[in-house]
């Protein structure tokens, strides 16, 4: 079967959604091709702890706002809740269990194919989310393990390993909020981090980090690392002693340069200091019952979590995208640039940008 339409939209997260919403309003007609059967997938299998960790007054998509009775860091329901609403408010409508395998240039137009159809376009947007395809990184010795290894994204919460013995491996967002998670369960916690981190504050005095950094993004990186320096200096003092090492440049400069969002302490930095969760070196290795880190400690743990992260799918469906080419002929890609200013920010500003290049480009032809 082949269907046409103005513009296919890949995924029904934010990104897709949002897109949808502006192209809504410029009358241009769309469909959104989602592989699950509910839109904002990925948000309802995040663990459950988690809450925004930027600001709803500026997280919100196009044209809605997140309800004033939520709180300024809306909970993972919370979110789930405002995308269903907003899907409904924009009547987003997506086709359900459409898994896109390939998107190719056809005869002038763009052939999408899901598993069961073809579609074919004059644009299509890729929406499918930086955090499609875990990292699953593996260790000598580990199908000796007697514990249970299982990545972030099949951590709910930490109910089921109360008592236990845990190592979260990873020290990003994920991996910082599942270590406290877990110990707020009754988890005896470690974290394994190989490399240095920047850690940041999500608000002081009141004031959220992400405003800070939307006011400062028109400077250069190394500016704003200069003077948001001696506040985090102050919020955390040196952590090297407790075993978090900094990189050599600060946190504005690790997003801009190496799209890495840094840490924004979930409450974990002062269980660190106070040697409630602690800090172990990289993985060297697994023995029968736990771990052999690279400074040639071992450790018995009884699970490991395996917060390392994921991967686009864009070169799967998109063969021909390199990640530094420009997009020509009529793809674009939504919500694959990490900001320090908040992904769900650029997502929305990104999503009129292309609605309105879409409107522009139809209009010519
Ligand atoms: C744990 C976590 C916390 C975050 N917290 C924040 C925050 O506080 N603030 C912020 O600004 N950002 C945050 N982000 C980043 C970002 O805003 C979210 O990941 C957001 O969900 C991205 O929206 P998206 O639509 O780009 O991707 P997703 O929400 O992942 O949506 C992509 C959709 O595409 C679908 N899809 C994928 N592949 C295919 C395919 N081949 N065919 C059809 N459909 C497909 C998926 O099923 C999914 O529904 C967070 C990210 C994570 C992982």
């Amino acid at each position: 079967m082949v269907d046409h339409t103005q513009v296919v939209i890949i995924g029904a997260g934010p990104a897709g959604l949002a897109v949808g919403a502006c192209l809504r309003r410029q009358g241009i007609e769309f469909i959104i091709l989602e592989r699950s059967s509910e839109v904002g997938t990925s948000w309802r299998n995040h663990y459950e702890r988690l809450h925004l960790h930027t600001a709803k007054g500026y997280s919100a998509l196009p044209f809605m706002p997140f309800p004033v009775d939520y709180p300024r860091y809306p909970s993972r329901q919370q979110v789930v809740d405002y995308i269903d609403a907003y899907a409904e408010r924009f009547k987003l409508h997506p086709i359900f269990n459409q898994t896109v395998t390939s998107i190719t240039r056809q005869n002038g137009q763009w052939e999408t194919k899901t598993n069961d159809t073809v579609y074919t376009s004059d644009f299509v947007v890729v929406a499918t989310g930086l955090n499609q395809v875990p990292t699953v990184p593996t260790w000598a010795g580990q199908e000796a393990f007697t514990g249970k290894i299982v990545h972030s994204k099949d951590y709910k919460n930490g109910e089921p390993y109360r008592g236990q013995k845990v190592l979260v491996v990873g020290f990003g967002n994920s991996g910082a909020e599942i270590a406290l998670d877990a110990y707020e369960h009754g988890a005896t916690v470690g974290v394994s981090v190989r490399n240095p981190v920047n850690v940041i504050f999500q608000q002081q005095f009141g004031i959220p980090l992400q405003l800070m950094t939307i006011m400062l993004n028109p400077l250069p990186a190394k500016v704003i690392d200069f003077l948001t320096a001696p506040l985090l200096m102050l919020t955390f003092g040196n952590l090297k002693p407790y075993g978090l090492q900094s990189p050599p440049y600060g946190a504005a400069t690790q997003v801009r340069q190496y799209s890495k969002i840094p840490v924004i302490d979930p409450g974990i930095i002062a269980k660190i200091k106070r040697r409630e969760i602690k800090v172990y070196a990289g993985i060297e290795r697994f023995t029968a019952d736990g771990v052999t880190f690279t400074d040639g400690t071992s450790q018995a743990f009884d699970l490991v979590v395996l917060a390392t992260g994921y991967r686009t799918n864009i070169s799967e469906i998109l063969p021909e995208y390199k990640a530094d080419a420009k997009l020509e002929d009529c793809v674009y890609l939504c919500g694959f640039t990490n900001a320090m200013t908040g992904l769900l920010r650029e997502i929305g500003i990104e999503a009129e940008r292309i609605s309105k290049d879409i409107v522009r480009r139809a209009k010519k032809t």
